[in-house]
């Protein structure tokens, strides 16, 4: 999709959180934003491009009105601004009932209520911003560690977009030399050749195939995982948690457990949102009978480890491993796990490193004290290098499964048009997967998204936004 015309209406919204604040910010946008504007508030200044102006926010359309509320307005003239319209920003005290009477009145001027996201998608329609970069405005706005704002900051400021950049060049340099050869067949324009179309699709697929995998991190980084902390009752999975949430408890405050019976934190671990499911949750009741609170907790732990993309499961380092313990190391071989053998404090260093050989080769184990900390660091480690599964950070990662797909399509395209090319077969049935795979790359950026995709994509936006 390229720029379109530019919309006729204007839009308002209140931009801020609802509910009070210190500020509270109304946004208008459109052609007749200033006009509605200078009605709603007077200027001590006249507005002018990118000033921020002080003004009185007046308790009614009457010029003699009295003043409610002192606000600070910023007018951007179109064409710059977020959206490319005019836009008007009125910073006033953010109290809920100010901040709607201006929305309200702003309606009745003739303006709006803008739909979600709907100042980014004019920004986008505009082709101020390419798809990836309005993702990432959103993902700025929901970021919940720092790693994840830095993450969305750099897709907004184009890197991914650059990353594909070069090689839709090269995938439009081949298009444009088979169609040459197509078209002007009969003016002795020369027909490529088989090994030079092989090597120039052979070319472009090396950096697709990297764009590809940095959605294992980038996905991540985005979404967050889960880990879960399983094992027997009593060996210190709560202490463990408690451990591990000290230090690293998310500035966000923690999604209640999916389950009475479960506890969840989220935690920051190298700006890796990761959210605990402590399984134990035994406190309360059911301890009448030893033995049918710990056949509970091992229940909560299978449950709990079938859900979470990690899990760590906890040993008691004092005592030999159980039947329970074997089967829940059994239920994890092949997964992303980690095992502590906890309580390394209450065994000599010798007996600690032989509990550690009787883990199953290939699940990582570490001993570690929930009680004196011993060892706590080290997991912090191994959960993330777990977690990255070892992929490093770097520029332009795929965040999401939309661009996920664009780039996997991309890259099925480019293997039929190699197979294609390999068995023969005329240049204009090439041509046809070649353009599937720059169509793919074309949706990434939004340059050929049919509307009800944009549409599912603002509407995930705030409102104001
Ligand atoms: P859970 O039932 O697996 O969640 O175990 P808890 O975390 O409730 O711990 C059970 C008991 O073991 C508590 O009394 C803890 O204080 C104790 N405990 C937990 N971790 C350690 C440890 O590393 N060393 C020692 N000495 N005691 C621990």
């Amino acid at each position: 999709m390229t720029a379109q015309e530019p919309a006729t209406d204007t839009i308002a919204a209140i931009s801020t959180p609802p509910g009070r604040g210190g500020i509270g910010i109304v946004r208008l946008s459109g052609p007749q934003a200033l006009s509605i504007a200078s009605q709603l508030v007077r200027p001590h200044q006249p507005l002018e491009h990118a000033r921020a102006r002080l003004a009185d926010v007046l308790d009614a359309e009457d010029p003699e009105a009295t003043r409610i509320d002192e606000a600070l307005v910023t007018f951007f003239a179109a064409p710059n601004s977020y959206t490319t319209e005019d836009l008007v920003e009125i910073a006033a005290h953010g109290s809920p009932v100010v901040l709607e009477l201006l929305l309200r009145r702003a309606l009745g001027l003739g303006a709006r209520l803008a739909e979600p996201g709907e100042f980014t998608q004019r920004a986008f329609l505009a082709g101020r911003l390419d798809l990836t970069q309005a993702e990432a405005v959103r993902d700025l706005i929901d970021a919940q560690t720092l790693t994840q704002a830095r993450q969305a900051a750099s897709q907004m400021g184009g890197a991914l977009s650059r990353r594909v950049a070069p090689v839709k060049q090269s995938l439009m340099g081949l298009i444009a030399l088979l169609e040459a050869g197509i078209d002007f067949a009969e003016d002795d324009v020369e027909v490529t050749p088989q090994a030079e179309i092989a090597r120039r699709i052979e070319e472009t697929t090396p950096p697709l195939t990297a764009l590809e995998a940095s959605f294992a991190r980038g996905r991540i980084v985005h979404d967050g995982l889960t880990l879960a902390i399983v094992g027997r009752p009593n060996v210190g999975k709560s202490s463990l948690f408690n451990r591990l949430v000290e230090r690293d408890r998310a500035i966000v405050t923690a999604s209640p457990g999916t389950t009475r019976d479960t506890v969840t934190e989220r935690i920051s671990l190298g700006g890796i949102p990761i959210e605990l499911v402590d399984t134990a949750g035994l406190r309360e009741g059911a301890r009448e009978a030893l033995e049918e609170a710990e056949q509970l907790g091992i229940r909560r732990s299978h449950e709990a480890l079938a859900d979470a993309a990690l899990v760590l499961v906890v040993l008691d380092a004092t005592q030999p491993a159980g039947d329970e313990d074997q089967r829940l190391l059994a239920a994890v071989e092949g997964r992303p796990a980690i095992v502590a053998l906890n309580k390394s404090d209450l065994v000599k260093r010798e007996t600690a490193a032989s509990a550690i050989e009787r883990v199953p080769d290939g699940i990582p184990a570490l001993s570690t004290s929930a009680l004196t900390g011993e060892g706590i660091p080290g997991l912090r480690e191994r959960i993330l290098t777990l977690a990255t599964g070892g992929a490093a950070a770097e520029p332009g990662l795929l965040t999401n499964l939309r661009q996920h797909q664009a780039v996997a399509t991309a890259l099925a395209a480019l293997a039929d048009a190699a197979k294609a090319n390999a068995g023969g077969i005329p240049h204009e049935m090439i041509l046809l997967d070649l353009y599937r795979a720059l169509w793919a790359l074309d949706s990434l950026t939004g340059q050929t998204t049919p509307d009800e995709i944009l549409n599912l994509i603002f509407s995930t936006f705030c409102i104001g936004k």
